[in-house]
């Protein structure tokens, strides 16, 4: 399963999660920018506005954006996912902040729960660079291929 080199990233943030979310999207323009980009319906809402870039808007999450989210990654139509949710607050839709986290996790799909780790996949060489990812758990990805991936996009 080979990811292209324009990722298609999804970003989901939770209320007290958004402005953060903001200010990484506005850290991060130069490189989101060359990249197609998702969201739930609120968090795109905002970053449309204020970075004006094209967003493609799931439903809010707690009106079943995060399962929409969810469908996506394991039908293959997402490649990354920027999800900073709320670790202090209960949510009314927690059980599909599970599910989105778990879905994740099955598809080997990079995620990010924090600004710390957005930034580390934001800034990694792979961003820009085709990425053969193991397609499953059960799919053990060979070291060379991730070497030769690291070296390509090095190069380019
Ligand atoms: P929202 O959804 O972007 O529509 O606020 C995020 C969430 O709460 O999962």
């Amino acid at each position: 399963m080979t990811m292209a080199s324009r990722k298609r990233i999804v970003m989901i943030a939770h209320d007290n999660r958004k402005r953060d979310m903001l200010e990484w999207a506005r850290h991060n323009y130069a490189v989101l920018r060359h990249h197609e980009l998702h969201a739930t319906g609120t968090t795109g809402g905002i970053i449309a506005d204020d970075l004006g870039l094209e967003v493609h808007r799931f439903l809010s999450g707690p009106l079943g954006g995060d399962q929409q989210v969810g469908a996506a990654l394991a039908e293959g139509r997402l490649d990354i996912v920027i999800f900073f949710w709320d670790p202090l607050e209960p949510q009314p839709h927690d059980v599909d902040v599970k599910a989105l986290l778990r879905i994740a996790v099955v598809h080997n799909c990079p995620i990010a729960c924090n600004r710390a780790t957005a930034d580390f996949i934001l800034s990694s060489p792979l961003i820009h660079a085709d990425y053969r990812k193991a397609a499953s758990p059960g799919d053990l990805a060979p070291a060379e291929r991730l070497i030769d991936d690291i070296g390509m996009a090095l190069r380019s």
